[in-house]
């Protein structure tokens, strides 16, 4: 059994890692900036237009620091003046925070939801809408559809490669490679719609430290290369885990993985006399990231501190959370058969600390 649950970094499939070692020989430490580098990155970028048929005016912009660095190229390269966020837990109020301490912008405008729920979907009048597909300290997917005239940026750390997505319904969809794509951290992705590039050159002229232009980072994208020296390591994983997720037969392929065995996590919880499933609207519920609080004789963090001790790990809630819940992580990469083999476990140390 593979133990790894956690919802990022997380499990790193064992043939990525073969693929890794297979490579090393000939492309770890050896220049990014040379053509069999700059090849497997040209080949991520053709990999994930395939994987989410993106319409041919898209392109994918690739650049090192991962979603939390995308948020601050964002406040410069895509946001013009004001910005609209819905807000619903860790990841989506950190982006707004960073809008808010920005000199150059207004006050974001926020659309909030208490953690567990999710906002309802209401653009105003703002250049950019930024939404999060699957609010990973909560275990809370969005759903949404154009409107307004802002420009829609989705955090898809967490959903992108295991959450279905039309891309006509983006004009940025950005993410780290730790979360659906079983990779290293320390890169952001970012698949731009027409209107996105647009954004990002009329707002060339405004100044930008080079290392958060969004500018910069597409001529170099284009040349399949970042602005400064990435992992190669990190881009290796990056682009076995996107063939594989192709080899599966695409996104919907990949993402029925994950529906598959968050389906399974939430009607063991329903059924179960000592858990449930943390957030009760079940549309809301992520099928990638599953939220399961414990009823209160059951102590979540036992439970955890046990399983960790067997090898079966990063099933603690997020911290800010604070609540007596599991939160664990299916991407695509785990296996279901390995899900069956975790619920069959809590069921048991549940089973013996209460005896
Ligand atoms: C993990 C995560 C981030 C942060 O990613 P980093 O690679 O650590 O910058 C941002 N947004 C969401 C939704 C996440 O899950």
């Amino acid at each position: 059994m593979d133990g790894r649950f956690g919802s990022g970094p997380s499990k790193v499939r064992p043939e990525a890692l073969q693929a890794l070692v297979r490579a090393a020989n000939t492309l770890l430490g050896t220049s990014h900036r040379r053509d069999p580098v700059r090849d497997v990155v040209g080949e991520i970028r053709s990999g994930l237009t395939e994987l989410f048929a993106l319409p041919d005016t898209y392109e994918v912009l690739l650049g090192n620091g991962g979603a939390a660095f995308f948020w601050d190229a964002a406040c410069f390269g895509l946001i013009h003046e004001q910005s609209q966020h819905w807000v619903f837990g860790e990841f989506s109020s950190k982006f707004a925070a960073a809008v808010r301490e920005c000199p150059h912008l207004k006050d974001p405008v926020l659309s909030q939801a208490q953690p567990g729920d999710c906002p309802s979907f209401e653009p105003s009048d703002c250049d950019a809408y930024a939404l999060t597909h699957n609010e990973t300290s909560t275990g809370v997917s969005m759903s949404w559809q154009r409107g307004g005239d802002g420009l829609f940026l989705v955090d898809a750390t967490s959903a992108a490669g295991g959450v279905f997505v039309d891309p006509l319904q983006f004009d940025v969809y950005y993410f780290s490679p730790q979360k659906c794509f079983a990779a290293e951290a320390g890169l952001w992705v970012a698949l731009c719609s027409p209107f996105a590039l647009d954004r990002i050159a009329s707002l060339r002229t405004r100044w930008t430290p080079p290392s958060l232009s969004l500018g910069i980072a597409l001529d170099e994208s284009r040349r399949n290369q970042t602005y400064n020296t990435p992992s190669v390591a990190t881009l290796l994983l990056l682009r076995d885990s996107v063939r594989w997720l192709n080899s599966l037969g695409g996104l919907a392929a990949a993402a029925s993985r994950s529906r598959e065995s968050s389906d399974a996590i939430y009607a063991w919880a329903s059924a179960s006399s000592f858990a449930r499933p943390f957030v009760t609207d079940p549309t809301n519920r992520s099928p990638v990231v599953a939220t399961i609080d414990f009823d209160e004789p059951v102590d979540a963090a036992r439970v955890c501190q046990i399983l960790r001790q067997n090898g079966i790990v990063d099933l603690e809630p997020y911290r800010k959370l604070a609540r007596n819940q599991l939160r664990i992580g299916v991407y695509p990469a785990v296996d279901r058969s390995d899900v069956d083999k975790l619920l069959r476990a809590i069921d048991f140390v549940v089973e013996t600390l209460g005896s």
